[in-house]
């Protein structure tokens, strides 16, 4: 059946509110390189996410941001440190970054029941000699474990950064508690809670450390026109800081919005007996809503019903990024754990705007999965 439910339609600003961001363009011929509506972009962001100013810079994405991170935090590797360590479950987008800067991925299963990271269930027969970097990630917009990877970091020397690319109402809901010692990346693309188009942002502590950061986002340079460090071009453009001023502007009525979204669905799972069986916000962000079964080939009936329906479902990671082919000819090795944990988790249909009809809609075919 053709599909007529796509897993997320994303819902940027309306051209008319962004506007009048743009109009300051034509008399002031500053279109990027951190020009004053980044720069308001970054001092709103700051004061909501981190609860203080200099906290926070923009990036042209996600993994841009997380690239910039890891030069200024961890740089380039060095002699036998060439290995980053990195979930297997998360969007390949981690482990790109890390090769960019130069590193090697080498992929991490989970511990059982688990679905991130954590510093006490790394395996024990981890090269900790060779590892240059470690990546977690917050996923699904979980919250990042700043506290545990901050002690990590200084108990062992090795550099973390951690990949919270979807976090952004988590930080919003507890403004500061992300920032710390290791840096934090965050994406803004369309498919995200808050969204430039494309955009990022990294948030640290470390002042110095963000404007090492803003360096290798451009080109090395900083104050001079010398390249003085590794870098590229992670700049966010003016265009794109403008759709997150007025995102900004209409904040507070587009989170109730999302809040109504969550609730609706909690309500017809409920009505389904599947209350359990969906991940919702505020546990994860509002770009997502998963369902959690109870094996793979449970998960499996439950997209062909949905299929059937014309509903699309997603696994947004994949079955983790070591079992991408791209990877497995790189050699990566399988992570049981991380497969077991990707089959079962399904991403349903959510946009800030979905029809409350259309979400019974879902829930009427994951409740009949397996029937056929
Ligand atoms: C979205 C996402 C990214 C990539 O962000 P971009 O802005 O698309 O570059 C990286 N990691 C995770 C976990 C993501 O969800």
């Amino acid at each position: 059946m053709k599909t007529t439910l796509p897993v997320y339609r994303p819902l940027l600003p309306p051209v008319q509110s962004i506007l009048p961001y743009l109009a300051q363009l034509d008399s002031r011929r500053v279109y990027t390189n951190r020009g004053p509506l980044a720069e308001q972009l970054e001092a709103r962001l700051a004061v909501l996410l981190a609860g203080r100013a200099d906290t926070l810079v923009t990036a042209a994405s996600g993994t841009a941001a997380l690239q910039a991170a890891i030069l200024a935090h961890a740089g380039r590797p060095r002699g036998r440190r060439t290995l980053a360590l990195i979930p297997g479950y998360t969007f390949v987008a981690t482990a790109f970054a890390a090769m960019a800067a130069g590193y090697e991925p080498l992929f991490c299963d989970l511990a059982p029941g688990s679905w991130r990271l954590r510093p006490d269930d790394l395996p024990p027969d981890l090269p900790t000699s060779r590892l240059g970097l470690v990546l977690p990630v917050a996923p699904f917009g979980e919250m990042p474990l700043q506290r545990d990877w901050s002690a990590f970091q200084a108990r062992t020397g090795i550099k973390v950064v951690i990949d919270a690319a979807a976090s952004f109402e988590a930080l919003l809901a507890a403004p500061g508690e992300a920032v710390g010692a290791v840096p934090v990346a965050l994406s803004f693309h369309a498919t995200k809670s808050f969204s430039t188009g494309e955009g990022g942002a990294v948030l640290w502590a470390d002042r110095d450390g963000l404007v090492r950061a803003a360096q290798a986002m451009n080109f090395g340079m900083v104050y001079t026109r010398e390249s003085r460090a590794a870098g590229f071009n992670g700049k966010l453009s003016e265009y794109h800081a403008a759709i997150g001023l007025a995102w900004l502007d209409g904040l507070d009525r587009r989170i109730a919005a999302r809040r109504r979204v969550a609730a609706r669905y909690r309500k017809a799972a409920a009505a389904h007996g599947l209350a359990e069986r969906l991940l919702l916000p505020p546990a994860i962000a509002s770009c997502y809503a998963l369902f959690r079964a109870d094996s793979g080939a449970d998960a499996a009936a439950a997209s062909e019903s949905l299929a059937r329906a014309g509903i699309e479902t997603r696994r947004w990671y994949g079955l983790g990024v070591q079992a991408e082919a791209y990877f497995r000819a790189r050699g990566a090795a399988p992570l049981p754990e991380t497969e077991r944990l990707a089959a079962r988790i399904i991403g349903l249909p959510v946009a800030e705007d979905i029809a409350a009809s259309d979400i019974a809609r879902i829930l009427r075919a994951l409740a009949a999965r397996g029937a056929q």
